[in-house]
């Protein structure tokens, strides 16, 4: 048996059913792609559903108004990707006349595109030879093949991808990605450090593939793939200060629309102080209280610190703190960046996950 028949055999019996496998709708594939990136998919199975009900073709999304399509992704972070879904959707209809590009390089030139998710919308929805490689499909060939290449690079990229093409069953190029991908990641799994029992933990006691694996043969499971030198995590300290007031029977805060060229581009949040470094504990009261006064001419009448909260993103930490302060009566003046905005608006408001846990918890 070859290689490719051996997986497409596993996955036949073992692979996931899933609602986006087995169509060629290529926008379907499409938003099921740019979902599922840095997303579990038991998480991205319920927005899948949500995009496809509230936009069932792509002029549905390209019709949409951006705000609209950010609160549709709310929760699921990284939010450039449902802007650049957005913004191809809309090149799809103003400029390819509503069809959905049928190449490689046509997909690979819309927004938001790489080459895995060219790979996958081209080989899912017509059939086309181009291997998808995931961090899923990385583990797994450079384990069998013992390749040692660090992963993560174009160069990396170009090698795996050779040597899949030549494997791959040309014939079948969805159902041979479908199959490495759900290898990779439900049978040759990640080997855990902790445990050290590389056969139990990666699946390698009844893999089909043990025979022909190099990594298995000379015990080096654990040592692959070749990760590059990690990214090191920078710290932000972000203090978000929830400023409000009632108006009869209105209560009433302040917010504002993230303009600037950062992440979270067009979610709305509660004024931000963005400090370098975090504030002294001898300090905090009278700063908080002063920048309280900066951004609405007033006072606070009680301040309410709530404890640091660590927020992971890729390459980067977000300690935030979320301050609370009630003013007597409105603002007596409001910088032209933030807006008043009584707080039965605020839930119609795309908003980050980060705001959205510290909101909840106040
Ligand atoms: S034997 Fe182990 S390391 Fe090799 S392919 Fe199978 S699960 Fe992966």
């Amino acid at each position: 048996m070859t290689f490719s028949e051996e997986v497409i055999g596993w996955y036949e019996e073992h692979g996931r059913q899933l609602p986006w496998r087995g169509i060629s709708n290529a926008y379907y594939i499409w938003l099921s792609e740019i979902i599922l990136q840095q997303t579990r998919i038991e998480q991205g199975r319920s927005y899948y559903e949500r995009f496809i009900s509230t936009y069932p073709a792509v002029q549905d999304l390209a019709a949409a108004g951006e705000e609209q399509v950010l609160k549709t992704w709310q929760g699921l972070g990284y939010y450039s990707r449902a802007r650049n879904l957005h913004a191809a959707a809309r090149h799809i209809v103003d400029n390819l006349d509503g069809r959905f590009p049928d190449t490689y390089e046509g997909i690979l030139a819309l927004k938001g595109v790489g080459r895995y998710t060219a790979a996958a919308i081209a080989s899912f929805a017509y059939k086309l030879p181009y291997p998808v490689i995931d961090g899923n499909v990385y583990r797994l060939v450079s384990r069998c093949f013992g390749i040692v290449t660090p992963i993560g690079t174009n160069a990396a990229y170009n090698e795996f991808e050779a040597l899949l093409l030549r494997l791959m069953d040309k014939e079948r190029p969805d159902v041979f990605n479908q199959a490495m991908m759900d290898f990779g990641s439900m049978q040759c799994r990640p080997f855990n450090v902790r445990d050290r029992l590389p056969a139990q933990t990666t699946g390698c006691g009844q893999c089909v593939l043990a025979h022909r694996c190099i990594a298995f043969r000379e015990g080096k499971v654990g040592l692959l793939p070749v990760k590059s030198s990690a990214v090191p995590v920078k710290k932000r300290y972000f203090y978000y200060i929830d400023i409000r007031w009632q108006e009869k029977d209105t209560e009433w805060l302040l917010a504002h629309r993230r303009a600037d060229d950062d992440i979270w581009r067009g979610l709305y949040e509660v004024p931000l102080l963005e400090l370098r470094q975090p504030l002294p504990e001898s300090d905090a009261d009278s700063r908080l209280r002063r920048h309280i006064e900066a951004i609405c001419g007033r006072q606070a009448d009680t301040m309410e610190v709530h404890p640091p909260l660590v927020h992971k993103l890729t390459h980067r930490d977000i300690v935030a703190v979320y301050v609370v302060a009630r003013i007597a009566a409105p603002p007596l003046r409001v910088d032209p960046s933030l807006r008043a905005l009584p707080l039965s608006e605020w839930g119609r408001l795309p908003v980050s996950r980060l705001m959205e846990r510290l909101f909840s918890k106040r």
